[in-house]
């Protein structure tokens, strides 16, 4: 790969990904590089005073993948082995996303070099309004929203959006998504990835027609995504037999009580000393026998190491980027495993994060059963789309979803044209 500032493993996989896809479209050599490279980056050094009186320069980024379609959205994770080339491929995998599911954005993406539960929440404040006011001349309503992402949550975007508001001199609520309903977010926004998820199992499983409830999930990452999923599938019937976060695992064939799990995740901030089901280590996990896998943490876990091990019917990749291309290609050529590709599969963030920017510009606000109305009706399109070009092309369902986001991509840019 070319000398980049992005340079890494991610942004490689994200660029080889795109490579592929603009070669199935038969794109041009100057359509393929003006879709690929990111349009604009900002890094900032974020000087913050901890409570000891220490000051602590935490890094951070923003990464802005293209301006054609609209402004650009995407989340902002706190996570301590962020680098600008993981954001920059997470923007990139945004501007396939909202294109594929038809929203007028680019794709975006910010990250903070930290660990955030090493900080008192008044260091998280401190940070969070510092990371805002030094990307203020960087985004705005009409030209880069965030939102919440792994590290990330209501709070965090309630400071950021109180900070935005209080340099503009009046309220922007349309800054931010994913700020708590009391600030003008949405209804149905906190759990709409999760929702977005179940709600592709449960068509995948009906069109590979195996009853909801002789489904076994397994999930991966306990977060905002991951225990979402696991409330709505086990609402749908299906029955999770394991989940596990960054500190521990746990495992029952007869089901876990999952309410109990998110319960105590709440309380503890960690699954750790929970005792709802028997302890199993992260790397078995992948591979006990389910019906369905939802890897629904960080990216690149399911491996040319690993891909062979796995015993699931249907991944449903709810992280963006869990699975590398080598096992990708494994699963297309080798497996009968059915893929929800991550594009498709937690798109219900953002389309609801899109509502919410909606609702935030008409000051009129929807209804939960408006707004999950118009999700499922989006997913249905976007699925349906996905299933069409899978068959167009004779290729697998991940790589049919990157060519719909690519393609919508050129497309927008071409009829744009170049200034000057
Ligand atoms: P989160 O911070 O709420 O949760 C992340 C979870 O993953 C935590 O439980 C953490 O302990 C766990 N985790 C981290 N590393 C792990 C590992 N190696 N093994 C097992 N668990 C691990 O984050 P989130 O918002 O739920 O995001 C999860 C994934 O979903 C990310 O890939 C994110 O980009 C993607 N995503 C999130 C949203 C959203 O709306 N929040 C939308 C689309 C996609």
């Amino acid at each position: 790969m070319m000398n980049s500032l992005y340079q890494s493993k991610v942004f490689e996989m994200a660029c080889d990904q795109h490579a592929k896809a603009a070669e199935i479209l038969g794109l041009s050599q100057e359509q393929t590089e003006r879709t690929r490279f990111p349009k604009r980056s900002l890094s900032v050094s974020l000087p913050i005073e901890l409570d000891s009186g220490e000051i602590k320069i935490f890094e951070g980024y923003r990464v802005q993948h293209n301006l054609t379609m609209g402004p650009t959205k995407g989340g902002l994770r706190f996570h301590p082995d962020v680098t600008i080339g993981e954001v920059a491929a997470l923007a990139m995998w945004m501007s396939w996303k909202c294109a594929l599911v038809g929203l007028p954005y680019g794709g975006a993406k910010g990250g903070v070099v930290v660990n955030p539960s090493e900080l008192s929440a008044g260091e998280l404040e401190r940070l969070s309004r510092r990371y805002m006011q030094e990307m203020i001349p960087f985004v705005g309503p009409q030209t880069d929203i965030m939102a919440p992402d792994i590290g990330t949550n209501e709070q965090i975007m309630a400071w950021m959006m109180d900070t935005y508001s209080l340099y503009q001199g009046h309220t922007v609520p349309a800054v931010i998504t994913g700020k708590p309903v009391a600030l003008g977010g949405s209804k149905g926004r906190k759990v709409a990835t999760g929702a977005g998820v179940s709600y592709l199992v449960v068509k995948q499983l009906e069109a590979m027609e195996i009853p909801v409830d002789s489904a076994t999930v397994v999930i991966q990452g306990f977060g905002n995504v991951g225990s979402n999923a696991a409330l709505a599938l086990a609402n749908s019937g299906a029955k999770i037999i394991a989940i596990n976060d960054a500190d521990a695992g746990f495992y029952n064939p007869k089901g876990l009580d999952v309410q109990a799990a998110a319960a105590y995740g709440a309380e503890h901030k960690t699954l750790k000393g929970w005792n709802g089901g028997e302890e199993i280590d992260a790397a078995s996990l992948l591979e006990l026998p389910c019906t369905v896998l939802i890897p629904a943490a960080v990216e690149r876990v399911i491996t040319s190491k690993n891909v062979q091990k796995l015993k699931c019917r249907i991944l449903a990749e709810a992280a963006n980027g869990p699975t590398t291309n080598a096992a990708a290609k494994v699963i297309a050529e080798q497996s009968d495993i059915e893929v929800i590709p991550d594009v498709l599969c937690n798109s219900g963030g953002v389309i609801v994060s899109y509502f919410e920017w909606v609702q935030g510009l008409q000051s009129l606000f929807w209804t939960e059963e408006e707004i999950f109305k118009r999700l499922t009706s989006i997913l249905d399109s976007a699925r349906t789309e996905v299933e069409q070009q899978k068959e167009k092309l004779g290729v697998s369902r991940p790589v049919a979803a990157m060519t719909l986001g690519v393609q919508k991509v050129a497309e927008a840019k071409a009829l744009r044209g170049l200034f000057p």
